[in-house]
């Protein structure tokens, strides 16, 4: 069998025997610091993240013998230091409905993670009501409505190619209408025309504020793991498109470990509400910094 990956951390120390006696050890100096920098902005940190944590690490103990087990803590800690504060679960707010904007690009997960949001606050006991926003993808219309029927939620749809912000506006009347908890709106994804999309962003928001001037009380940008350091551009970009209130980061089931949230924590200080870790319903895990950091040190 393959011997197991070393890890973030391991390959610091080379190869270590099966059983050692005693851990190896080396020298916190610069030689090291700058591998553990390479390796951080390899596993997706960026640049300034990689070097901030480095110097946290470095601060008081240059020359310390450090075994691997001592270097891994202390990367975790650091890790786990950026991303406590944006660990926060969606927040849930009085007014009724609450409704939250979906935003991502095509394919980041927006439907799936909806159908998985739908079903776990269905669990807890709130009514919850879809409208299928990107008007123009047929196919990604049907995916929502076959994630409603899944989480056992109503799904509202348009005919195909007409307005997004007047099915918002339909779905805001029928949830207030039916006293629905929450109201989720997909969107359209096409960042090919950035301006044809933010205009049909801020239609859709201007359209529901008419009902309710707090609306969207949430705007959800769903990322990709797989995607690693363009996730950075993505929060660029839909920061300008769209009032951003917090994240997504899906498919952390694979091998995508997802080192770039650590830069965009450190970056935006966005709120990570929910990491998506599979295709299947209950995939959707709420985000733990010291899980993650653990995680992503290996
Ligand atoms: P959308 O275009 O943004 O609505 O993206 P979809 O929700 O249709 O997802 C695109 C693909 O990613 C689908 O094949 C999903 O099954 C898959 N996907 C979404 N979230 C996850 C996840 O957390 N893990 C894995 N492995 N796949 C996911």
């Amino acid at each position: 069998a393959p011997a197991p990956s070393p890890g973030l951390v391991g390959r610091l120390f080379g190869t270590a025997p099966a059983a050692p006696p005693e851990e190896p050890r080396r020298a916190l100096d610069d030689a090291m610091l700058e591998e553990l920098e390479d390796m951080l902005v390899q596993a997706d940190l960026g640049v300034d993240t990689a070097l901030r944590v480095t110097a946290n690490i470095a601060e008081g103990r240059m020359g310390r013998r450090v075994s691997s087990t001592e270097l891994r803590q202390l990367l975790a800690g650091e890790i786990a230091r950026i991303m406590a504060p944006v660990a926060r679960p969606l927040p849930i707010y009085p007014k009724k409905p609450q409704v939250v904007l979906v935003v991502g690009v095509n394919g980041a997960g927006k439907t799936t993670t909806i159908g998985k949001l739908a079903s776990q606050f269905r669990a807890a006991g709130k009514s919850v009501m879809i409208a299928a926003g990107d008007t123009f993808r047929a196919a990604a219309v049907e995916q929502l409505q076959i994630w409603g029927q899944r989480a056992g939620v109503p799904v509202m749809v348009a005919a195909q190619g007409s307005d997004p912000a007047s099915l918002a506006f339909d779905a805001m009347t029928r949830a207030e209408a039916e006293g629905a908890d929450l109201l989720m709106i997909d969107t359209a994804g096409r960042l090919q025309n950035r301006a044809d999309l933010m205009e049909e962003l801020a239609k859709i928001v201007r359209v529901i504020r008419k009902k309710d001037p707090t609306a969207p009380h949430n705007t959800l940008l769903v990322l990709d793991a797989t995607t690693g350091q363009n996730a950075l551009n993505q929060v660029e970009t839909f920061r300008q498109l769209a009032d951003v209130s917090g994240l997504v980061m899906t498919k952390l089931d694979g091998t995508a470990r997802g080192g770039v949230l650590v830069a965009l924590a450190d970056r935006f200080g966005l709120p990570i509400h929910a990491i998506g870790v599979g295709e299947q319903i209950d995939d959707l895990d709420a985000f733990d910094a010291n899980d993650f950091a653990r995680a992503l040190v290996g």
